[in-house]
C-alpha cells in the first residue's frame, strides 16, 4: 500500500476479511471481488473459486436464493431485485419465444402486466383462463408453461396443486407457482410436483416491509437458466437487502404461527358482524393454518371512506405482510386497472377491503377493525 496521504484513506478502511468468525454472514457489500493473479481468474472460469462481480453473484444473495430453496425443499434457488424480475428470470427460464403460458385469471396485478404486457413484447404467448374449471382444454400444442398462485390476492382461493402439477404432467409441460401468500411455512408446492416457485420476499420472506426482493426455487437446470437471465438482465439483489431478507427469514415461523393465529380470530369476529357481507377466509390448507390475510366485503349501506379513516393505527397501503395489520383497497389498488367487467368477474366491489393481519394482540386488532365498522355503519 502507497503510503502517501489520499493513498492511505483510500485503503485504510479496506480491511479484507481476516477470517473474523462473525456469528452472522457479514454484508459483503461490494460490486466485485479480488484477484491474486492470472491464473486465480482462470480459477473463477473453471469454477474453482466463487465470485466475480456481484451482478454475477454474492455471497449475500446466494445465501438468501440457497435458504428459500432449502425452506421449500428445493434444490437450487435464486435471489433478485424483486418478486415481478424473479417471475420474469422463472418464465423467461422455461419458455422460449413462440410458447405458450397458460396463466391463471386470478393472479396478482403486476403479475399480469408483466404476462399481458411485457413478456408478450419477447415473443411469448399468454393467456389466461380460471384455474378454478378445468384448464386442460385450453393447453395448446406450444403450451410449455402453466403459472398460477398457490393463495389468491385478494379473494383467497386456495389453488389445487395437485391437479395443476397432474395436468402439467399429463401433457409433459412444466409448472410456476407463486407461493407468496401461503410461504413455505403453510404450502411447499415443490414437494407437490411444481418445477418453479416464486416469492415476492418483499411480503412475509422479508416480513418487516423494509425491502423490495424476489426468489426463485426449483428444478436446478431451470435455476441455472433463470440465474443466466438474470445476470445478462441486470435483476439482481443488492447484498444489503439480501442480508436484510435472511435477517427476515429468520424468524418467518414465528412471525407466520403469529400471523396465522390472528387471522383466524379476525375472520371469526367479523364474520357476524352487521356491517360485514361477507368474510373471505380459506379453510384446511394444511395443519399449520391457513395464512394471514382476511379479506371482508362491507356492506352497502356503511361509509368506506369513514370505516378507512377511523382505523386508528391500522394504516392503508398497497403491500401486505408486515408485522404491522395493514388494510387495502383492491378497487383503487391492486386492481385499478381492470375493466369494471373483470373486477365485477373476480369479486373485486366497492366494498372488498384486504386486511393483512398483523402479528399484535388479536384483541386489539379486532377492537380496532370493529370500532372503524361500527362508524362506518352510522
Ligand atoms: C407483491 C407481489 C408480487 C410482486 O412482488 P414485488 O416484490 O412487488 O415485485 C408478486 N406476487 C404476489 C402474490 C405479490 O403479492
Amino acid at each position: 500500500m502507497g503510503h502517501r496521504f489520499d493513498t492511505k484513506s483510500v485503503h485504510v478502511t479496506m480491511k479484507r476479511n481476516g477470517g473474523i468468525p462473525a456469528k452472522v454472514t457479514p454484508i459483503h457489500q461490494t460490486s466485485a471481488f479480488t484477484f491474486e493473479n492470472l491464473a486465480d481468474i482462470e480459477h473463477f472460469f473453471e469454477g474453482e473459486r466463487n465470485y466475480l462481480y456481484t451482478r454475477v453473484g454474492n455471497p449475500n444473495t446466494d445465501e438468501l436464493g440457497q435458504a428459500v430453496a432449502d425452506l421449500e425443499e428445493a434444490p437450487s434457488g435464486l435471489a433478485t431485485s424483486s418478486g415481478l424480475s424473479a417471475i420474469m428470470v422463472g418464465v423467461l427460464a422455461a419458455v422460449k419465444p413462440g410458447e405458450h403460458v397458460l396463466a391463471s385469471n386470478d393472479l396478482y396485478g403486476g403479475t399480469y402486466e408483466l404476462l399481458a404486457n411485457e413478456l408478450t413484447s419477447f415473443g411469448i404467448e399468454v393467456s389466461f383462463v380460471s384455474f378454478e374449471d378445468d384448464m386442460e382444454p385450453y393447453i395448446q400444442d406450444n403450451t410449455v408453461l402453466l403459472y398460477t398462485e398457490s393463495l389468491t390476492n385478494p379473494l383467497l382461493r386456495v389453488e389445487d396443486l395437485t391437479k395443476v402439477v397432474a395436468t402439467a404432467k399429463k401433457h409433459n409441460i412444466k409448472t410456476m407457482v407463486d407461493n407468496t401468500f401461503a410461504t413455505p411455512y403453510i404450502v411447499r408446492p415443490y414437494t407437490k410436483g411444481v418445477n418453479l416457485v416464486v416469492h415476492s420476499a418483499t411480503k412475509y420472506i422479508g416480513g418487516h416491509s423494509d425491502i423490495t426482493a424476489g426468489v426463485l426455487v426449483g428444478d436446478e437446470d431451470l435455476i441455472a437458466a433463470a440465474n443466466t437471465k438474470c445476470v445478462n438482465l441486470g435483476s439482481n439483489l443488492s447484498p444489503f437487502e439480501a442480508w436484510l431478507t435472511v435477517r427476515g427469514l429468520k424468524t418467518l415461523a414465528v412471525r407466520m404461527e403469529r400471523h396465522v393465529q390472528n387471522a383466524k380470530q379476525v375472520a371469526e369476529a367479523l364474520t357476524n358482524h352487521p356491517a360485514v357481507d361477507k368474510v373471505y377466509y380459506p379453510e384446511f390448507i394444511s395443519e399449520k393454518g391457513n395464512g394471514a390475510i382476511v379479506s371482508i366485503d362491507i356492506t352497502e349501506n356503511a361509509n368506506i371512506e369513514q370505516f378507512l379513516e377511523s382505523l386508528d393505527w391500522i394504516k392503508i397501503v398497497a403491500t401486505l405482510a408486515g408485522v404491522e395489520t395493514s388494510v387495502s383497497y383492491p378497487l383503487a389498488t391492486s386492481h385499478r386497472s381492470l375493466p369494471p367487467e373483470s373486477q365485477k368477474e373476480l369479486g373485486i366491489t366497492k366494498g372488498l377491503i384486504r386486511i393483512s393481519v398483523g402479528i399484535e394482540e388479536a384483541e386489539d386488532i379486532i377492537q380496532t377493525l370493529k370500532q372503524a365498522l361500527d362508524i362506518a355503519r352510522k
